[in-house]
């Protein structure tokens, strides 16, 4: 499949209905979704036939283009059922029957209720811990746990130099690289946005896994 093809499949996935500040609801635009998931297949074969986790699924833009792309089973989770609801109803528009299970959990609860899960990818666009603080850490260490391949994730430029040392201190983590910088655009979702649209600055990682 193409890029333009993909993000084309992916402009028709509905995001939020009324996104939830406390939950860091943002979602991803489709040509940043589209190029994410393009690099990680053309460049290092991490999704087709591969069984991915994306973690904080949403409305199920990374899960769907996962499984465009050949993934051959997808698990989407994600803490919020209306997100998750919009989600099952985005998979459910393709003809084919996608092989996406979406799950209602905590992320950093998946040891405690899905202790055996085990995927070869995972994806994540995680809350970027200005609420929750910290939050993309734990994603990333729980990712870190389940995966015996790689973990693609976004996060915000001013944490570059934590995450090169946090990478660098894992066991886990062979190598740690920023992919690609991008200008992440979050239009005026919430009553204290005061500007149309915002950029933010948000680095594309890819953390390759030891296998243990
Ligand atoms: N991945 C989606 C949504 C990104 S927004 C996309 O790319 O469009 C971050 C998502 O993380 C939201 O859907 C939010 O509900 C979810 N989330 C926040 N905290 C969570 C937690 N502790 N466990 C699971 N999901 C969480």
């Amino acid at each position: 499949m193409k890029l333009k093809d993909l993000e084309s499949i992916l402009q028709d996935v509905a995001t939020f209905e009324n996104p939830k500040v406390e939950l860091e609801q943002y979602p991803t635009r489709p040509h940043i979704a589209a190029r994410v998931l393009y690099t990680a297949e053309t460049s290092f074969e991490d999704i087709e036939g591969k069984v991915v986790a994306d973690f904080g699924c949403g409305t199920g833009v990374l899960s769907i283009g996962c499984s465009m792309l050949g993934a051959s089973h997808v698990i989407g989770l994600d803490i919020d059922d209306d997100a998750l609801t919009i989600a099952r109803e985005n998979a459910n528009e393709y003809e084919d029957d996608l092989p996406i299970d979406f799950l209602k959990c905590n992320v950093k609860d998946v040891a405690k209720f899905h202790p055996k899960l085990r995927v070869n990818t995972v994806i994540m666009n995680p809350p970027f811990g200005t609420r929750d603080k910290h939050a993309d850490v734990e994603f990333l260490n729980v990712a870190f746990s389940i995966s015996n391949s790689a973990v693609y994730s976004l996060h915000k430029r001013s944490t570059r130099g934590y995450l090169e040392k946090l990478a660098l201190r894992d066991a886990r983590v062979g190598e740690a690289q920023v992919l690609a910088e991008l200008r992440y655009d979050v239009h005026a979702m919430y009553k204290f946005h005061k500007k149309a649209s915002k950029d933010i600055e948000v680095d594309l990682w890819r953390f390759s896994i030891v296998e243990s």
